[in-house]
């Protein structure tokens, strides 16, 4: 087992605490990165694997991304002992023991992530009253319906098309996965002037170099169908979206689809990233020396956690949604202006803004030198 001391820095964690109770099957992990903010949140992952390290390097990841989404927040996250495919039945005593379990940790906030869900959160909620991501009759806000992460991509597209010289009216869109946030990327986009050119999901793909019409894409996917049975679609792998001509190419659906080997395939200005990682770093390096704008993850598809952040304080779907759209408007053009002036791709301009803004909440603690 390695080292805590071999990875703690001056940011962090502040705690790894360890959960346990035998009687409900309960083994699990908490690391509550950074609070200089404010309370940590993050996602309570399930998972086969445990350990300390891992839940570690997952917090750190989310102070990171709710300082650079400006949030009052600093990071946490969970990892329990468990299979994600459990039915409910067999999560239910986990997730109520594993409340118990952080009743007093006031500073880690709970949400969704892989292996848990709106219910999960809803337990949580009703053993000790403090999780994110609740079901809309406890309070929650429906990000994936009000379409958050699709809002704050169309948000990075306002202010990224000035720093690519575009047009949004007119300019040619391709987008892999069609689900919830491609679905929202895809109708604000069109509302902007916006020609969805190219859309896939897990069935295939639909190009169509005049356009593709929202509306039937959303009635396919309404009636379970896929994007493929579009009259301009095809089935197959879905892969072929790589290579339509675009202006604006969104990855929506999964971990690591572009790598250095086929980045070449990619003919587009600039790229909005829906997914998270779902570009390699060579990927990336490789787009950025070619003029490509990448405008990374976690600035890009931050409406979640905002959306998750807004709930924590009461806030309407309303107020998600305006916040959501002002704080991304802000982000990215902070980070724009920062990569443009620095020659810097936008990932490491996003960093070295997100890390500036932990140290300067941590130096006005008690005790910082
Ligand atoms: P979703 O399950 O609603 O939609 C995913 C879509 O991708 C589906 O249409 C699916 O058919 C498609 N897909 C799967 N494999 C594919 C493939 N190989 N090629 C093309 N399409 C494929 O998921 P979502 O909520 O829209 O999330 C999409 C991605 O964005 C995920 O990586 C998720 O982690 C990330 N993300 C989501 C949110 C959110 O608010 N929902 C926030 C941040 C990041």
């Amino acid at each position: 087992m390695s080292n805590p001391w071999d990875w703690a820095d001056e940011l962090g964690p502040e705690k790894i605490v360890y959960v346990h109770d035998a009687a409900a099957d309960l083994r699990g992990v908490v690391a509550i990165d950074n609070t200089a903010a404010g309370p940590s949140i993050g996602g309570v992952r399930m998972a086969p694997d445990v350990s300390a390290e891992e839940a570690f390097r997952l917090a750190r990841a989310m102070t990171f991304k709710n300082a650079a989404a400006g949030l009052r927040h600093g990071g946490g996250k969970a990892v329990l002992f468990g299979d994600p495919h459990w039915s409910d039945e067999r999560k239910e005593p986990i997730v109520r023991a594993f409340a118990q379990a952080i009743r007093d940790l006031n500073a880690y906030i709970p949400g969704p992530d892989m292996g848990t869900n709106e219910r999960c959160m809803a337990w949580i909620q009703d053993e000790i009253g403090r999780s994110v991501g609740l079901p809309t009759e406890i309070g929650g806000i429906p990000l994936d319906e009000i379409g958050a992460t699709g809002l704050g991509l169309a948000a990075s597209a306002d202010v990224a098309a000035r720093y690519c010289d575009l047009e949004l009216a007119g300019a040619r869109v391709a987008i892999q996965g069609y689900g919830n946030v491609g679905r929202h990327a895809a109708r604000l986009l069109a509302g902007r002037g916006a020609a969805i050119v190219a859309v896939s999901d897990s069935g295939g793909a639909a190009i169509d170099p005049k356009g593709l019409s929202v509306s039937a894409l959303d009635e396919l996917k309404a009636a379970g169908r896929s994007v493929a049975e579009h009259p301009a679609g095809r089935l197959g792998s879905g892969d072929e979206i790589l290579d339509v001509e675009s202006e604006i190419w969104i990855p929506a659906a999964r971990p690591d689809v572009v790598t250095r080997d086929n980045v070449g395939r990619l003919s587009t200005r600039l790229v909005l990233q829906g997914a998270n990682i779902p570009f390699t770093k060579e990927a990336e390096q490789i787009l950025h020396e070619r003029g490509v704008l990448v405008v990374p993850d976690f600035i890009a598809n931050a409406g979640g956690v905002i959306c998750a952040a807004v709930e924590y304080q009461g806030g309407s779907e309303q107020q998600a949604l305006e916040t959501i759209e002002s704080k991304i408007t802000d982000n990215v053009e902070a980070v724009l202006a920062r990569a443009q002036s620095s020659g810097r791709p936008p990932r490491e301009a996003a960093l070295s803004i997100a890390e500036e803004r932990v140290r300067r909440a941590t130096a006005l603690r008690r005790w910082h030198r």
